[in-house]
Parts: structure tokens; sequence; C-alpha cells
């Protein structure tokens, strides 16, 4: 089966604030994934598991190295190039929510839709939001703000903004970090859930032992060298 992710010989450095030193994050990583799989990303603060995640999803370019997604080499793109493909291929969950305060539940879930060229507008958007909120278990809290619904909830509506594209690649960077344990299995659930219902190939970085079992593969990164577990 054709790869769905694929890093060659990727290296990322960083300039040191001062300009003396740099830092080296990784210095040769390869990965392939299929498409529709899940994957773990584990590895001490530090180690490189944002940066990885964020050359993959075009937020920030390798130093040197190929990185494609669904055969698209994001190298070589534009920076309007970049922000179209994230808009369109990828869905984005943070540990911190990122929800605009001011807007309803369902207004947060449609931003990325209105921001990008997607097909979808007015009420047919309104509709997909609704049947996402629905999909996470909130369906019945669309018309709350962001600070009227419990921390476990925030995270549930990000994960419902990260699919309202119709994304084939979601990220997810630590989403239950700020979670309890209970709030953290129920998010896992769904983002599993997700993972099997629908073509959409999961990475998922995690500092738990529990969720990097419930994916298909695992990796740990350390020492910039990634180790399949
Ligand atoms: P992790 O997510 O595993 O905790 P990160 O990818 O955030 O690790 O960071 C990896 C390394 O790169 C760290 O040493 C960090 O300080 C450094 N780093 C991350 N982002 C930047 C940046 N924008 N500029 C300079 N150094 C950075
Ligand atoms: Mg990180």
């Amino acid at each position: 089966m054709e790869n769905f992710v694929e890093l060659d010989k990727v290296t990322k450095t960083y300039p040191s604030p001062e300009g003396s030193k740099e830092v080296e994050v990784f210095g040769g990583i390869n990965l392939e994934l299929a498409a529709g799989s899940s994957t773990a990303i584990v590895g001490p603060s530090g180690s490189g598991k944002s940066t990885l995640l964020n050359l993959i999803g075009a937020l920030d370019k390798p130093t040197s190295g190929e990185v494609r997604v669904d055969g698209q080499s994001l190298a070589g793109m534009s920076s309007e190039e970049a922000a179209l493909f994230r808009n369109q291929t990828v869905g984005f969950v943070f540990q911190s929510h990122h929800l605009l305060p001011s807007c309803t539940v369902l207004e947060n879930v449609m931003v990325p839709a209105l921001a990008g060229h997607g097909d979808l507008t007015g009420k047919a958007l309104q509709t997909r939001a609704q049947e996402l909120l629905e999909e996470v278990g909130l369906g019945h809290r669309t018309g709350h703000k962001p600070g009227e619904i419990s921390g476990g909830e925030r995270q549930r509506v990000a994960v419902a903004r990260a699919l309202i594209n119709e994304p084939s690649l979601l990220l997810a960077d630590e989403p239950t970090g700020a979670l309890d344990k209970k709030n953290s299995e129920k998010l896992v659930d769904l983002i599993v859930r997700l993972n099997e219902s629908r073509i959409l190939t999961l990475i998922l970085v995690t500092h738990s032992q529990e969720t990097t079992k419930r994916m298909d593969t695992g990796f740990l990164l350390d020492e910039g060298e990634l180790k399949q577990l």
C-alpha cells in the first residue's frame, strides 16, 4: 500500500537565540505511515515531538530532507500552498484548545471552513458542524461559549473543529495533556473511534503508555532518533 506520510532523511536544526551554537533536534529521520493508520509518538520533553508534528503538518520546514504527505512534497511549497495544504488536508489538535472565547461552540467548529476555500457555506456548513458536535457528544452544547463548558468538552470541540474540512490527516500534540484521567480516556476513545470510522491517518503525541498501546504503531523519539516500539 502507498504510504500516506513519508519522511526521508529529515533533519531539523534551530539557530540558538544568541546566534552562537545551533540546536540539532534530529539528524536524519525516516518514517513511513500507511493511509488510515494510527501512530503514537512518545519521548522525553524537548526531544522534538512537536517539531516532528509541525514538519508533517507543514507548520515548519525541515533543515534538509523530504517530507511527503499524500504524495505531495512539503519542502518546496510556498507559504500560500502550505496554508492551503494545512486547511484542506490536516486537522490539528493541541494540548491547549485555542477556541475563540467570544464565539459559540458551533461557530468555533466552523472557523476552519470559513477561513479556507471549502465548498461548504451557510446552512450546509452549520449542519455539518452540528453533526460533528453530535458525533463528539456535544450536540446539546452548540450555543455555549467555551468558558461555559468543561475542559474535556473544550478538547472535544477542538477535535470537531479539526475535522470540519474533512482532513485525511489528524495531528494531535499531547491532546490530553491538560485533562484528568477520566476525561483523557474519553478523549482518546473519541480520537480512536474517529480514526476507525473514516479514512483518517492519525499521529498522536502522548506520554501515556496506555494511549500508545491503542495505536497501530508507536515510536520513541529520543536523542534525535526515532525508534519503533
Ligand atoms: P517536545 O515537543 O518533544 O517537547 P520540541 O519539538 O518542542 O520538543 O523541541 C525540541 C527542541 O527544539 C528543544 O530543545 C527546544 O528547545 C528546541 N526548539 C523548539 N522550537 C524552537 C524554536 N522555535 N527555536 C529554537 N529552538 C526550538
Ligand atoms: Mg511538545
